[in-house]
């Protein structure tokens, strides 16, 4: 890992230096395009941080040479959703919320930058760590007035006749008359649904659907040494890599989904999950220096997250995001099956989280007496048989975000822009202060 990142360092500062041979006139064979769902700038440099404290290394993505302000906003709201935000970096457009690949009046199809990478000849793959159609991936292939119709979009995704799709299943992929699955494999897809299958294929194998059968993947902090988006990555270029180049989309999506439930501890950790599978793409490079463009990009923020929070003033305890061994989904689960005992719900809180009820007082990690009261309030009023446990779960994280000097200030979106990153042959096209749809009408330039 070490060796890779210093190796995509190095190479970043030699193109930076202007030590490549790629004139700035040349075309990049090989396209990588990587969105983080719900990823800004607090985003990455809480995880920018948190590396740096725990290995010594920031983030593959922060080492770009070309880094630029991107604007969100959709043609109907100065907060985005992912699906006009999908649309505007995948097709180069303003639509409104929850559109899909379509114009704001939702009668003219877009075009994206992987179907003009598709018409020109080049392969073409899709990858994310959630569901296959949600609506980042399917504004690449989809064209529907509402993210909500995933059956359409399943059906979209065939039609497409990409090359290779990787990661999360496809949702609703039974609620047809015939399930997604059997028409991709009728319209001559290999479908797989375990890594095992996908490792077991040879370039030349033809087009590929390698997904989970149902569901995105688990939260990287769950699941440590899964098969992920890094993986499916590496397998793509495998399969893809040839005379006639590829583009090749790679989604964190779930960066979003912990973010809208103000979890800063698994939020990094798929924000590093998203850079891992950068690097691969930054190893490739190395091996084709002159051929090679990598951007990374966000859609939007989510959850209003600040590096900075009132109870801790001036100091910041990043570090104490370790301390953290699971996702809010999987702690929830441990606290149903201890419910009935608020002692084991305390024990569960300390061993999970590191927060301790007793102790020393001069241990950070101590709960003060009102944020004691503060989670036994949470326990009181879990309901009938605790079902509603999981305000314990909210209550535990909020107090541990903030003992690490983080705030968040909403459930949803904001309109804060996001980064765009960029290396490579081409990426000096990425200068001064875009607009998310300035991605596609550049990358679409680039890929014809
Ligand atoms: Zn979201």
């Amino acid at each position: 890992m070490k060796k890779i990142f210093s190796a995509a360092l190095a190479w970043a500062f030699a193109l930076l230096l202007g030590l490549s041979a790629a004139s700035a006139a040349e075309k990049p064979k090989y396209v990588f395009l990587f969105i983080g769902d719900g990823m800004s700038i607090p985003q990455r440099m809480m995880s920018e941080e948190f590396n740096k404290l725990m290995t010594g290394k920031g983030l593959v993505i922060n080492s770009f040479p070309y880094q630029v302000m991107t604007t969100t906003r959709s043609a109907n709201s100065f907060i985005t959703d992912s699906a006009a935000s999908g649309t505007a970096i995948a097709c180069g457009e303003k639509t409104n919320n929850g559109v899909i690949g379509m114009d704001v009046t939702q009668s003219k199809n877009l075009v994206s930058t992987a179907e003009v990478a598709r018409d020109a000849g080049k392969k073409v793959g899709i990858i994310t760590s959630v569901t296959i159609n949600h609506a980042t991936p399917a504004a690449f292939y989809g064209h529907n007035p509402s993210r909500g119709n995933g059956y359409a979009l399943g059906l979209d995704l065939i039609k497409s006749n990409f090359d290779f799709f990787g990661g999360g299943g496809v949702d609703e992929h039974g609620d047809g008359d015939v399930d997604i699955y059997d028409l991709a494999a009728q319209a001559g897809y290999t479908v797989v649904h375990e890594p095992e299958e996908l490792l077991a294929l040879q370039p030349g194998c033809g087009k590929v659907l390698a997904v989970r059968k149902d569901g995105a993947l688990p939260y990287a902090i769950d699941d440590p040494d899964g098969f992920r988006d890094a993986d499916y990555l590496r397998k793509a270029i495998e399969l893809l890599d040839g005379d006639a180049g590829f583009f090749i989309m790679t989604e964190g999506g779930k960066i979003d989904w912990m973010c809208h439930a103000n979890d800063a501890g698994t939020t990094l950790r798929e924000v590093i999950d998203l850079d891992k599978a950068v690097e691969v793409a930054c190893e490739f490079a190395e091996k084709h220096p002159d051929e090679t463009l990598i951007v990374v990009t966000g859609d939007h923020e989510t959850g209003g997250l600040t590096l900075g929070f009132a109870g801790t003033g001036y100091n910041s305890y990043i570090e104490r995001l370790q301390y953290q061994k699971c996702s809010q989904d999987v702690f929830s689960g441990i606290l149903r099956d201890v419910a009935d005992d608020y002692e084991g719900v305390k024990a569960a809180i300390t061993e999970w989280f590191g927060l301790k009820f007793d102790g020393d007082d001069d241990d950070p990690m101590k709960l003060t007496d009102s944020e004691k009261e503060e989670i036994k309030k949470a326990y009181d009023r879990s309901g009938e048989n605790h079902k509603e446990i999981s305000r314990v779960t909210h209550t535990v994280v909020k107090i541990f975000d903030n003992k690490a000097g983080l705030g968040w200030t909403s459930g949803a979106h904001t309109a804060l822009p996001v980064n765009t990153s960029a290396v490579g042959v081409g990426a000096e096209t990425f200068k001064g202060m875009i607009d998310n749809t300035d991605i596609s009408k550049k990358l679409k330039e680039l890929v014809k």
